[in-house]
């Protein structure tokens, strides 16, 4: 299993989106097991998610000041920057999974 499409996923499942098709929590989670860069992402994604809700509640709920929170912290590099080369990292040194 690639880690591009799992990271999409796990990105999907900490946003309160549907898996992808083919995806499950399990197949998540027992990838995740396996796979330390994946959980590395994970930590990360749930950081930031985190740190929305946080800057979300601070802001009052006001729609301006969340947008360019978000702004910034959207600049981040923390989904995979896309198929063609997402596949180079997280695959060394790990007993393979799957
Ligand atoms: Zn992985």
């Amino acid at each position: 299993m690639h880690c591009a499409p799992l990271r999409t996923a796990l990105s999907a499942r900490l946003d309160g989106e549907e898996l992808p098709p083919g995806l499950t929590p399990r197949l998540l989670d027992e990838h995740l097991a396996g796979c330390a860069g994946c959980r590395r992402f994970e930590a990360r994604a749930r950081a930031l998610s985190v740190r929305v809700a946080h800057a979300s509640a601070t802001a009052g709920g006001d729609p301006a000041t969340v947008e360019a929170l978000l702004a910034g912290l959207r600049s981040r590099p923390v989904r995979p920057g896309g198929t063609a080369r997402g596949h180079q990292e997280g695959n060394t040194g790990e007993a393979a999974a799957g």
